[in-house]
């Protein structure tokens, strides 16, 4: 037996992502011993995820690692692990770690295990859809938008060139946002400039939504300035539609007004129509009894406190709060709030009270919104101040330096640092054969592949 099947800490931490990190670090700085355990051992900052996908920036430079974040701090403890299982009667965590089921005691137990995709009971379209939550969906999406501009370079069939050069994207949240401002934006001053006799013409890049506005958790004129601004970027915006089928380079989209249904062929259809909590926030209310809304997020009690449990947190995006936005400023403030009422530097039992500083979303370059109380930003100031926000929320100097340079030379110029295939990549999961050809054997062109969410941004 290991000293790992069973131990003990004074608190547990799950996840490392927003909340998980903000709690850390107070607890860190405060000398408090934890163990945080993570599938992944980076903080990815999703917020910037659209950008590795269109090349901007590396996945490196997005997803420090925790660990070195939290070194110097000798009571913190990372471990690259999936929690199963929890025993709130018993203060028992069980976690798969290496292979093996192990098992933690604590004290207080802090739940920030995040929010997924949801596919509205269609789980089916994963299969055929890309999406953005990930490293691994942001670079697998890179992957695909490159080789659908190789493939469409050399194919001689101009259907199969029409499609590879097709992107849906489904949900006009701010992720679909950006993802179609940015796909289009790359067959303008990248492609274009790039890829001999294909013009901007060419691209086709359809954001389809089924209500009646674009970034509709803003509404009114920012949503309108929104469509107005994907529009005159070239990017065609269907409201009021639904993608009510998908297949393999295939997707049917309905009207919601008159029921007219059209089949699109695409070999890149992107998701990014919803969020539901990940799959620990069903266990942990298996186990305490605490209700879950329709997207499986936990009604939590106004301290963050889970059912019945003083002893067990819950915060970020697996939460339920009437008020309280899924977005990464809410997941750090309830992050610090319970370190804060576990450091007893406030009576246990406070109420979280979320401080909203704005909200924003980027459309395209020279082009984001922003709601910051009364004041609302559009164009470049909106743009300039995305850029300023998201740079002082990324973690690390060197990310910070990295990310300038980038972007200079990405908006400013034609670059971008990270477009870069070879044959003999991995495939990208499911749909496509992209990176999957056998370099012995003549590639086919690719079929396509995979997708995303929404959440709405903030300052
Ligand atoms: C593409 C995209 C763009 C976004 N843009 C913005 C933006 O501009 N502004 C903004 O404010 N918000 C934005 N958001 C939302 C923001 O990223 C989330 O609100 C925030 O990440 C929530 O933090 P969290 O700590 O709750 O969860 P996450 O940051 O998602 O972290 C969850 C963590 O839990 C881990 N985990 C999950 N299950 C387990 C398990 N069983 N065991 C162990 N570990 C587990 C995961 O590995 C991860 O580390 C965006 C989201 C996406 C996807």
């Amino acid at each position: 037996m290991s000293a790992y099947d069973f131990d003990r800490t004074e608190v547990v931490i799950i996840g490392s992502g927003f909340g998980a990190l903000a709690a850390a670090k107070k607890l860190a700085k405060a000398g408090t011993d934890f163990v945080l355990i993570s599938e992944t051992t980076e903080h990815l900052f999703q917020p910037l995820l659209y950008q590795v996908a269109t090349g901007v920036l590396s996945a490196a430079e997005i997803a420090p690692p925790v660990r070195a974040i939290l070194a110097g701090h000798p009571g913190a403890d990372v471990r690259l692990g999936r929690a199963v299982d929890v025993d709130p009667e018993a203060g028992v965590l069980t976690y798969q770690a290496s292979g093996r089921t192990r098992r933690i005691g604590y004290d207080r137990l802090i739940v920030a295990t995040g929010a997924r995709q949801a596919y509205f009971g269609r789980d089916e379209f994963a299969e055929h859809t890309f999406a953005l939550k990930t490293v691994e969906d942001a670079e697998a999406l890179r992957r695909q938008i490159l080789g659908c501009f190789e493939y469409a370079h050399t194919t001689d069939d101009p259907q199969r060139r029409k499609e590879l050069l097709t992107f849906l994207v489904i949900g006009a949240g701010p992720t679909g946002v950006e993802l179609a401002g940015q796909i289009m934006e790359l067959a303008q001053r990248y492609f274009a400039q790039s890829v001999a006799g294909l013009s901007a013409a060419d691209v086709t890049v359809r954001l389809i939504e089924g209500a009646d506005e674009a970034l509709p958790a803003f509404g009114g004129r920012l949503s309108d300035y929104t469509r107005r601004s994907l529009e005159r970027g070239g990017v065609q915006v269907d409201l009021g539609s639904f993608v009510t089928e998908i297949g393999d380079g295939v997707a049917t989209v309905t009207d919601a007004c008159t029921g007219a249904a059209e089949q699109l062929r695409a070999q890149t259809v992107i998701w990014s129509a919803g969020v539901q909590a990940n799959d620990f926030a069903e266990v942990l209310a298996a186990r305490t009894g605490c209700p879950t809304d329709r997207a499986g997020r936990l009604k939590v009690n106004p301290d963050l406190t889970v059912g019945a449990r003083a002893d067990v947190f819950a915060i970020g995006d697996m939460i339920a709060i009437d008020g309280v936005p899924g977005q990464s400023p809410a997941a750090m403030q309830g992050g610090r709030h319970v370190a804060r009422t576990i450091l007893r530097r406030q009576p246990q039992g406070t109420a979280f009270r979320y401080r909203d500083k704005g909200s924003m979303a980027i459309i395209n370059r020279g082009r984001a919104i922003a709601r910051i109380g009364r004041i609302e930003l559009t164009g470049l100031i909106g743009w300039m101040s995305w850029l300023v926000v998201h740079l002082a929320y990324m973690v690390g100097f060197r990310n910070r330096m990295i990310a300038v340079v980038s972007w200079v030379g990405s908006f400013l110029g034609h670059k971008r640092p990270h477009f870069h295939l070879a044959m003999s990549e991995p495939a990208v999961p499911a749909a496509t054969e992209l990176g999957q050809v056998d370099p012995q054997t003549p590639p086919t062109d690719p079929a396509p592949p995979a997708a995303d969410d929404a959440a709405c941004r903030v300052a």
